[in-house]
């Protein structure tokens, strides 16, 4: 769905990417780890095409039937709500991408349900709770069905219940056919979530490998390192 060739990203003095090569393809649960820093959530934005390169290149395959590539929407570690209702979110969500009126309300409904947030229609987004707002944020994505869903440790301040909830919702829209990439501090989610692993160092991939692959296989020292929990 997306390539990227030797990807460089630079903010200012800084080079937050250097050289990344790597893909993204349907179906892919894909976990980006690594310590802070390292360059997950630029590199999600990259893929995303949401920051310039400056060096490499970004491609993307044409899908569906207009063939202008895949639908995207991405969730940061701090959902992003408006001050409005919870409805209100999900409905001007819908407007923005041009869904039709006629099909909204049905839309809304579907994703109130998938969150479990129906009996919270109408209360004000920012006073739900943590857990509840990260669900509304994910369900608000999945309503303007996206095919590739980006993901910035989207249970990075939650406490284990709310977590749960939420990975039940990535888990579900992955099994409907949307392709996932996230980043994550967590291996255990990373085992619950991923089929595909890449570990990132300073800015570089330096392990691209299948799930089991990281968890059984043999690595390079700082990522057997990064795995035994002794780097942060
Ligand atoms: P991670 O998500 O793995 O913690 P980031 O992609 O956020 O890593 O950051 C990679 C590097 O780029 C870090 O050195 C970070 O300090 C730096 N960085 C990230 N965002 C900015 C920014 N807006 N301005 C300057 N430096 C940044
Ligand atoms: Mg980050």
């Amino acid at each position: 769905m997306i390539r990227l060739q030797n990807a460089c990203v630079r903010y200012g003095e800084v080079v937050a990417l250097r050289g990344v090569s790597m893909h993204v393809q349907p179906g892919d649960r894909l976990a980006l780890v690594g310590t802070n820093g390292s360059g997950k959530s630029t590199l999600l934005r990259a893929l995303h095409g949401l920051i310039d390169l400056s060096q490499g290149r970004r491609e993307v395959q044409g899908w569906g039937p207009s063939a202008q590539g895949p639908a995207m929407a991405m969730l940061f570690q701090k959902p992003f709500l408006l001050n409005l209702s919870v409805q209100a979110n999900l409905q001007l969500a819908l407007w923005l991408r041009g869904v039709p009126r006629s099909l909204r309300a049905t839309r809304v409904q579907e994703a109130l349900e998938k969150a479990h947030l129906t009996d919270c229609a109408h209360r004000f987004a920012r006073a739900l709770s943590g857990g509840q707002q990260q669900r509304l944020a994910l369900a608000r994505a999945w309503a303007t069905r996206p095919d590739l869903l980006f993901l910035d440790e989207p249970t990075a301040s939650l406490d284990p219940g709310a977590k749960r909830e939420v990975e039940r919702l990535i888990t579900e829209f992955a099994a409907e056919g949307v392709t996932v990439v996230m980043s994550t501090h967590n291996l255990g989610q990373v085992k619950r979530l991923a089929t595909r692993v890449a570990y990132l160092e300073a800015g570089q991939v330096k392990v691209d490998c299948d799930v089991d692959a990281f968890f059984n296989g043999p690595l390079p020292p700082e990522a057997a390192q990064f795995m035994r929990g002794e780097l942060i």
